[in-house]
């Protein structure tokens, strides 16, 4: 059985190597039109930005040592530009010179990854792209060359950011410009403030709800008619599957623009596979297709494609999305849906919001963390998270994504047991502590309304309670809100006003149990969720 592939990086040759293993004797063929193969492309940014010093340390294998350990007959700078499906041969041209020679295969596994998507406008050609060792390698000449002093990044999620963080810490003025109101897409907007601000704060410009225009020779123009000064120009908006050789075959392409595959990563052809940021996976919430282009499972696919080849039964599972991205100082992580979609989707959900440590506050160097949870009141299945912060939100999304996978409820996460000593969580570690609020809700029939809710529940008649101490009133509060610290709140009964009631403290902890207090006192009470903080951060 012979196997061809083309695309010798995440996919391609985690479908390689597996397929070696699992048979000594199969013919394996990569085809990769780029110099490098088996690259770290993550770490890209942080290679121009001079983190990762070693540019060696990017590059995992050579094809040499991936023929001396897994005997793969690796062919770089060979591109694939055709495929006679009829012939079960593919068409090659070397990129040095041209040469054109057909390969037969049994099987063709297609892992060509995607493509920046480059806009035209004016100048563009003076924008730069990061996909590969030579991207990144032009950026380091560049940047060794003309020492530019000011850089503008196009697109303000994960690549961009990551590439605005690694051009600042190479001493460069950086600009950011999103065509959005908020960067990173996947945050809901009281969650991504604190993103806006630890860029601000690193001396990153933030350019929001604007787009490029034009690209000048030492400067960019902007839809709202500014003018960045730009020695170097970075686009980053985003990637487009590379399907232009499965659509020449004649494979399906599905409804999102990336190759159709079933749950076994087979196309529309039965000699064909294909796998990674080409493809269309399934969202495991709708059920719809989706196009999730992380190196997490482009390297499930490559390995599960395999096993396909080789005769095991396999099953892709719906893809929830899973990302994490450091911005300077904060971490942030997501997985599953975001409230805004949801809402578009007309979906039913309910959003909780807390803040808790990464670990006990006593030990020391807790650092804090905002974590948001949307699941669905009726049935309890978690429909996604949020978190931003420093120490523990990976650890926090990855709990979250597990329970996910795993089918838990919200309430379940409450029994979690997750390791516990002062210097790594609190006894009741924050992904319980989501389960202790769902819990609330859903068993205490406790009320909470949302920091987007205020101004129509306030507007009906309800008044705002701040049960934080006076210290904390005078600090910073709501407008319009009765300050009666929750210590000193049975003595004052009698001060609070006729109708609804909605209190709030700092994090909404305070505020559970003044509202559990109120409500077992007859008053309607509801919490305001996620506290001052959310609010704050949100307006
Ligand atoms: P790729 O890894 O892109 O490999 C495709 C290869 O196919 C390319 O080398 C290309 O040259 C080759 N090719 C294409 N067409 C042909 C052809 N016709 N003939 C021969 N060869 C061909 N994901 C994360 O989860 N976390 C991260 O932190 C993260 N950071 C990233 C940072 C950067 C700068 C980039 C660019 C990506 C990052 N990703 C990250 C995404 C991740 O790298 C991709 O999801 C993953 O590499 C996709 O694997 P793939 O095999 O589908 O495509």
């Amino acid at each position: 059985m012979k196997t061809v592939i083309v695309g010798a990086v995440a996919g391609g040759m985690s479908a390689a190597t597996r397929l070696r293993r699992l048979d000594p004797t199969a013919q394996i063929v990569v085809f990769e039109r780029g110099e490098h193969v088996s690259y770290a492309n993550c770490g890209l940014p942080y290679h121009v930005g001079g983190v990762i010093a070693d540019r060696g340390s990017l590059l995992l294998h050579t094809p040499d040592s991936l023929r001396a350990r897994f005997d793969l007959d690796v062919r770089v700078r060979a591109e694939v530009v055709a495929v006679d499906r009829a012939r079960q041969v593919v068409l090659v041209r070397e990129v040095a010179g041209g040469a054109e020679y057909e390969e037969r295969y049994d099987r063709l596994v297609l892992s060509p990854g995607a493509a920046p998507f480059v806009p035209d406008l004016p100048g563009i050609e003076r924008a730069m792209t990061l996909r590969s060792v030579t991207d990144a390698d032009r950026f380091t000449a560049l940047l060794a060359e003309r020492q530019p002093r000011t850089a503008v990044v196009v697109g303000g999620g994960f690549i961009g950011l990551e590439t605005a963080e690694n051009l600042h810490l190479r001493g460069l003025a950086v600009s950011l410009v999103e065509l959005d109101r908020q960067v990173l897409a996947p945050l809901d907007p009281e969650m991504v403030a604190a993103v806006h601000t630890e860029l601000r704060r690193h001396g990153v410009a933030l350019h929001l709800g604007t787009a490029l225009t034009k690209v000048l020779p030492d400067a960019v123009e902007l839809a709202d008619g500014r003018l960045l000064a730009a020695d170097l120009v970075v686009l980053a908006i985003g990637v487009r599957p590379e399907v232009g050789l499965a659509r020449a075959a004649g494979l399906t392409i599905g409804p999102r623009g990336g190759i159709a595959v079933d749950d076994t990563m087979r196309t529309s052809d039965r000699h064909i596979y294909a796998v990674g940021d080409a493809v269309e996976k399934t969202d495991r919430l709708s059920g719809e297709t989706a196009l999730i282009p992380l190196a997490n499972t482009a390297n499930r696919q490559g390995r599960l494609v395999a096993d396909a080849i080789a005769g095991r039964p396999v099953h892709l599972d719906g893809r929830l999305g899973t990302a994490i991205v450091q911005i300077f100082d904060l971490t942030v992580a997501v997985t599953g849906w975001n409230e805004k979609r949801l809402r578009a989707a007309g979906r039913t959900y309910q959003a909780i919001h807390t803040h808790p440590a990464s670990h006990a506050g006593y030990y020391p160097g807790a650092e804090p963390m905002s974590l948001k949870l949307l699941f669905d009141p009726g049935n309890g299945r978690i429909l996604g998270a949020q978190a931003v912060g420093g120490a523990g939100v990976d650890k926090r999304i990855d709990v979250l994504a597990t329970a996910m996978r795993a089918g838990l409820t919200a309430d379940e996460l409450a029994d979690l047991e997750l390791a516990y000593a002062p210097a790594f969580s609190s006894a009741k570690d924050p992904v319980n502590m989501l389960g202790y609020i769902v819990d609330n809700l859903l068993t205490d029939a406790q009320r909470t309304v949302q920091w987007h809710e205020l101004d129509a529940a306030v507007t009906a008649g309800a008044t705002l309670i701040d049960v934080r101490t006076a210290a904390e009133h005078a600090a910073g509060h709501i407008p319009g809100s009765l300050n009666l610290p929750l210590d000193e709140l049975r003595a004052r009964m009698d001060e609070l006003p006729a109708g609804d009631l909605i209190v709030y403290c700092q994090v909404g902890q305070r505020g559970h149990t003044a509202t559990a207090l109120l409500n077992g006192l007859n008053r309607r009470a509801a919490n305001l969720d996620g506290g001052y903080r959310t609010w704050h951060a949100a307006t």
